[in-house]
């Protein structure tokens, strides 16, 4: 019998936001792809360091013990341009970090996200930019993880996960309306008129629906064993205030989705809330929300809807999994272009 995914929550993630690749990527643009591939062979057995989206995917994985081995609620695959042999290292370095991943893609060159929808993924981190802009494009939920200087504190297992809710929970509705000639004031008479109209999903609905399901799992086993604390919580961290967080909230219910905590800011910034809350992976259509709060958090551009539609610099980089291809410059892995745009570091309601 095929191996199911359907019942699980699978991520797809690249080998440049699980890992630190800078060294790697260095190496690739300063000597070219023959050379790199021997570096990598050299290296084979040299650890990689942690990238920015490395203590999520441990943590996610860890909530595996709440079911059979055979049976895990998570799935974590590579999704990588790398070929084969380059991609060993990144392989070996899994195992000795002994995260518990074993299915991978390294398609030499090629697009792996075109595999999303196939495998069933509700969420993509790559630390390519091109690459994730690329994976929206065709419709399938991906995000950019960004340089990040968080620093994981060891405790217990949990995993805190935050979202932004407008342009990443739900779609970006409310957003084109704040930017349209009415401004805040048209958004608040919008979303107060449409309180009770349920907005339409957005990227990531799907992975906070998943991540739902094992928030049940946790549940079911404490009901079992009352001393049993559940590991995930899952946090809306939004621009949104009164009156129009009614929407937010009705629109979760309408889905059936659930988060235990909702922060309506108002304008507040994030990054305030995120260095107390301490979530291990933050999720954010707006690159400006995100220069705030990489500090505290694995920070993940979701680069979807109207607030990614302005003009913005073009990626820098590729980076080492575009190599394959030597595609025109390359940049450290997982460090997203840098430059903030500044039609989104303007004044951002949602
Ligand atoms: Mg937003």
């Amino acid at each position: 019998m095929p191996y199911e995914l359907n019942n699980r929550l699978v991520v797809g993630v690249a080998s440049s936001a699980l890992f630190d690749l800078t060294e790697s990527d260095a190496f690739f643009r300063a000597e070219g792809e023959q050379a790199y591939r021997e570096y990598q062979e050299e290296h084979i057995d040299d650890l990689l360091a942690p990238g920015v989206a490395f203590s999520f995917i441990r943590r996610l994985l860890g909530l595996n013990d709440l079911r059979k081995t055979s049976d895990p609620l998570v799935e974590v695959i590579v999704l990588s341009k790398n070929d084969p042999s380059t991609g060993l290292r990144v392989m070996r370095s899994i195992q000795t970090h002994g995260l518990s991943i074993s299915r991978a893609l390294f398609t030499q060159g090629q697009s792996p996200y075109e595999y999303i929808g196939a495998l069933d993924m509700s969420l993509f981190l790559s630390g390519n930019e091109e690459d994730v802009k690329a994976a929206m494009a065709l419709g399938f939920p991906a995000g950019l993880a960004m340089t990040s200087t968080s620093v994981d504190e060891e405790d217990e297992g949990a995993l805190r996960v935050a979202f932004d809710f407008d342009g990443v929970v739900a779609d970006d509705e409310a957003e084109r309306i704040y930017r349209g000639e009415g401004g805040i004031d048209a958004f608040r008479d919008h979303e107060a008129a449409k309180r009770s109209v349920p907005l339409e999903r957005g990227p990531l609905r799907e992975f906070l629906k998943d991540l739902n399901l094992i928030q049940t799992v946790e549940e079911e086993k404490r009901q079992e064993d009352p001393g049993y604390k559940p590991r995930l919580r899952v946090s809306i961290v939004t621009a949104r205030d009164a009156p129009s967080h009614e929407r937010a909230v009705r629109t979760l219910e309408e889905w059936g989705v659930t988060a235990n905590d909702a922060f309506f800011l108002g304008g507040i910034d994030k990054g305030a809330i995120l260095k107390v809350l301490k979530p291990h992976i933050f999720f954010d259509d707006q690159r400006g929300h995100l220069e705030s709060t990489a500090a505290y958090a694995a920070s993940v551009l979701i680069p979807y809807g109207v607030a990614n539609e302005s003009p913005q610099a073009e990626p820098q980089q590729s980076s080492v999994e575009g190599n394959a291809t030597a595609e025109s410059g390359t940049a450290p892995e997982g460090a997203a272009t840098k430059e903030p745009n500044a039609a989104n570091v303007e004044e951002e309601v949602v």
